[in-house]
């Protein structure tokens, strides 16, 4: 028998308990070997522990090392910073993994298959921001400074071409602005441009401009494989990247660093369909099979994929964002049945 390994669940805000219990029913199907120690974060943290980070999430985070998170509300403009970034800088989760592969037809595209790196810790979201107040309005200027350094820069880039040889990718594109910020973003660039020696004749390194490989996406996705860039830029082009298969319900995201990891759905808690057992959660239960690799439970994760594929295009049982009429519960009953 596989011996337990303690792990934090993290149900979240809006559809989150709706997926999170979806996954877990199908975890428990196929027996994983998760024992999860379940706490609260975002809203559900204010709401149960008085603060959007509990202590007791911390503590479980820190002992485990291991959590699967359902999305967290972050109030926009004012109220309290985002959980997601704190728990990424608490814990050093320095690289987001977010691969994005077509599972069912009628997207916009057939084949795409790429793995966009987020560098997870630095630039703009480190959140020097401030207000100068010009006569009687305090909000009359904005300030915020971004930084990125060189170390870290190697390091996502160097992560970059190690999931790429990994993973038996071909190419590692390095997204940047370095004709406008070219401090900030030229890092990234030059660390690229350094590393890729390392990996010359295994990997091969190009890189664009952000706006432009925001239109290169769109037209001619499949010239992308491994993309590797900023933290603000890769936020961005991982939701386009979404978008290409067929939307956020599909995209998984995983936070790694070198003491823990925690897995999520790229998507946020979607207050608009919460509540309503409508939400697909494909992409939470990818992040799940992230989370089943990162444990080298690597069957278990194949099953539920080769199970989520049938569903999908042998089944036809697809939730509303996918054409589909299937509730949460039904896709993921479905689900269950599939993995027998
Ligand atoms: P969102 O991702 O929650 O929703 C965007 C759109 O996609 C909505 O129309 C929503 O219904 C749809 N959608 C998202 N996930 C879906 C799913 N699984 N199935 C079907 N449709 C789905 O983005 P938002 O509305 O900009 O953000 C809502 C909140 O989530 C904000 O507070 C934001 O800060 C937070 N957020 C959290 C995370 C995270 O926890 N990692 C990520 C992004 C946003």
């Amino acid at each position: 028998m596989t011996q337990g390994i303690a792990a934090t669940l993290i149900p979240g805000d809006g559809i989150g308990p709706e997926i999170s219990d979806a996954v877990v029913k199908i975890l428990n199907a196929v027996k994983a070997p998760f024992e999860w120690d379940r706490q609260y974060g975002g809203l559900a943290g204010v709401e149960h522990g008085g603060e959007p980070m509990p202590q007791a999430t911390l503590d479980s985070i820190r002992r485990t090392k291991l959590a699967l998170k359902g999305p967290l509300t972050t109030p926009v403009g004012g109220g309290y910073r985002s959980v997601n970034v704190r728990l990424r800088e608490t814990f050093g989760l320095y690289a987001n993994l977010r691969p994005a592969k077509t599972l069912t037809p009628g997207g916009r595209y057939e084949n795409i298959d790429i793995v966009l790196i987020r560098e997870n810790l630095e630039g703009l979201y480190v959140a020097f921001e401030h207000f100068i107040q010009v006569g009687d309005d305090p909000e009359a200027v904005a300030i915020s400074q971004g930084i990125n350094t060189k170390a870290e820069s190697r390091r996502i880039v160097r992560y970059a071409f190690e999931h790429a040889l990994a993973h038996g990718r071909k190419k590692v594109t390095v997204v940047h602005k370095a004709n406008v910020l070219k401090s900030l973003t030229g890092l990234i660039l030059a660390a690229g441009r350094e590393i890729a020696k390392e990996y010359e004749g295994r990997v091969a390194m190009d890189d664009r401009i952000v706006d432009a490989c925001a239109m290169q996406l769109v037209m001619k996705p499949e010239q992308f494989d491994v993309i590797v860039t900023t933290n603000l830029f890769g936020d961005i082009l991982s939701d386009l990247i979404a978008g290409l298969i067929g939307g956020l319900g599909m995209a998984p995201g995983a936070n790694i660093g070198p003491d823990a990891a925690i897995f999520e759905a790229v998507h946020g808690s979607a207050p608009d369909i919460a509540g309503k057992g409508i939400a697909n959660p494909i992409a939470l239960l990818l992040a799940a099979c992230l989370m089943l690799d990162h444990v080298a439970e690597k069957e278990k994760a194949a099953a539920i994929r080769k199970a989520i594929d049938l569903t999908l295009n042998a089944d036809k049982i697809k939730t509303g964002d996918l054409g589909g009429t299937a509730s949460t519960g039904d896709f993921s009953d479905a689900i269950v049945q599939r993995l027998g």
